[in-house]
């Protein structure tokens, strides 16, 4: 593969941090917002497939894909020659006051992958949160309805709009209320922590009643309701896919009450499952779908796509003097080409190789409550004990700091799990390098807690 790396594993020279990183962290306390919120004190410089090397020369392995991000690993050869030969000819005109081809090129391109048929329209953003903003204001738009139902765990973005419809850490949202009216959540499916006298089938009625039985008919009529936006797989809320089912039960109800399905798939999409899109595993079509995250590799670009009759706002109603860059719209070309070559099939490949791996950590670690996922969007769930199941969120960011300090950028997700999400072109021997030391991670803490 044109992107694998030949180092055989991390590197680590230095004690971490190494004294260039220390300098910039010094700069960093200084000039940068503390709202960030960094694990651990990794301090990138160059990165190369699923290499980083930090400022002091250590090499590590990023199982985080720069937040789910670097779908062809870092800087790609075909993503950087697309970038420079663009940025050579045309950095910026705004799409949103004038016209270039490459706009529309992307456009059909998306269209033809989109996880719905028939006629598609595609809109232009810079980010995750303005992927979200567009889709909720196009679904108010175009039904002329108020309502909009999220889930518990979710993550839509930090804007505003976005922002209203995020349930996930109450910190997200401290001192920043009130958010946007209109907006209900309801439970996500979460079926390692369903009630203990449920079968899962049960427990998916009963989110699906939720719905039916108590919102629509105590809180928000269902004909005032825009829109249901998912994840099909929660990423922030902890790597937790929604059953086929579930996604089935939504689609009905959108069906029957002419509300909009929404698809988030910043994290869970472009190619990230071993699918373009994660809800195509359960043969739902979305009416709108977010994107964001990998589908540019690292250039921040933002698409909100639905079905052309639903995209009928009209001139002035929604727009961005950045959204749709040239350059952005030329790596994001890149990637497709990168991700359909080979992209999608290795992360379904290699997703099962850690499955495969992996799967009996829960009957080999006491403190493994769960490992569940698809292709390379994995979780492993970290808990004090398999009883009680409680979730333990030291355990698991020392899980993670550990793992860094053996050259492994893993991230956290939800309150007590971890995210394995390396870059699509992973091969299986740098999976298994990494998956070695985050169990040596983990055997570290487990023998830590039973002293
Ligand atoms: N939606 C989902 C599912 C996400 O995971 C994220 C970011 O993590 C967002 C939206 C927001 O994206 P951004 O940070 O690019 O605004």
């Amino acid at each position: 593969m044109a992107t694998m790396t030949s180092v055989a594993g991390p590197k680590i020279k230095t004690k971490l941090p190494g004294p260039n990183a220390q300098r910039v962290l010094q700069g960093d306390t200084k000039y940068i917002s503390p709202s960030y919120t960094r694990s651990y004190p990794l301090v990138a410089k160059r990165g190369r497939g699923v290499v980083i090397e930090d400022v002091d020369g250590n090499e590590f392995f990023d199982f985080s894909s720069g937040i789910a991000v670097v779908s062809t690993g870092h800087c790609h050869p075909e993503v950087v020659a697309a970038i420079q030969k663009q940025a050579a000819e045309l950095i910026h005109m705004s799409g949103t006051d004038f016209y270039y081809e490459n706009l529309v090129t992307l456009g059909e391109r998306l269209a033809k992958a989109a996880p719905m048929s028939g006629p598609i329209k595609v809109y232009y953003g810079n980010s995750g949160a303005e992927a979200v903003e567009a889709a909720t204001k196009l679904a108010r738009y175009h039904t002329q309805r108020q309502g909009i139902i999220a889930f518990y765990g979710s993550f839509h973005g930090r804007t505003m709009g976005a922002l209203s419809l995020t349930a996930s850490k109450v910190q997200q949202k401290r001192r920043f209320l009130p958010l946007i009216p209109g907006v209900t959540h309801v439970p996500f499916p979460y079926l390692y922590r369903r009630p203990q006298s449920m079968s899962e089938q049960e427990y998916i009625r009963e989110c699906v009643q939720f719905i039916e039985e108590k919102v629509f008919k105590m809180t928000m009529p269902p004909e005032e309701c825009a829109a249901i936006i998912i994840e099909p797989i929660q990423g922030e809320g902890g790597y937790v896919p929604a059953p086929a089912e579930f996604l089935q039960e939504l689609r009905r109800i959108c069906d029957k009450h002419g509300i909009l399905l929404i698809a988030d798939e910043v994290q869970c999409g472009s190619g990230r499952s071993g699918k373009w899109w994660a809800i195509q595993h359960s043969g739902v079509e979305p009416d709108i779908i977010t994107i964001a995250k990998g589908i540019a590799s690292g250039m921040p670009l933002g698409v909100t796509m639905s079905r052309a009759s639903i995209m009928d706002w009209v001139p002035g109603s929604h727009a961005s003097t950045f959204g749709g860059n040239p350059v952005c719209i030329e790596a994001a070309l890149a990637t497709m080409n990168v991700l359909e070559r080979e992209g999608i099939q290795n992360a379904e490949t290699v997703g099962k190789h850690i499955l495969h791996r992996i799967g009996d950590w829960v009957e080999t670690h006491p403190m493994v409550g769960e490992v569940r996922g698809m292709g390379l969007m994995i979780g492993v769930e970290i808990v004090k004990d398999k009883h009680s199941k409680a979730q333990t969120p030291d355990d698991r960011d020392r899980i993670v700091d550990l793992a860094f300090e053996r050259g492994l950028l893993y991230l956290g997700a939800g309150a007590s799990s971890i995210r394995i999400a390396p870059p699509l072109i992973v091969t299986k021997e740098q999976a298994d390098i990494a998956l070695d030391v985050l169990e040596e991670c983990i055997t570290i803490v487990e023998k830590e807690q039973k002293k």
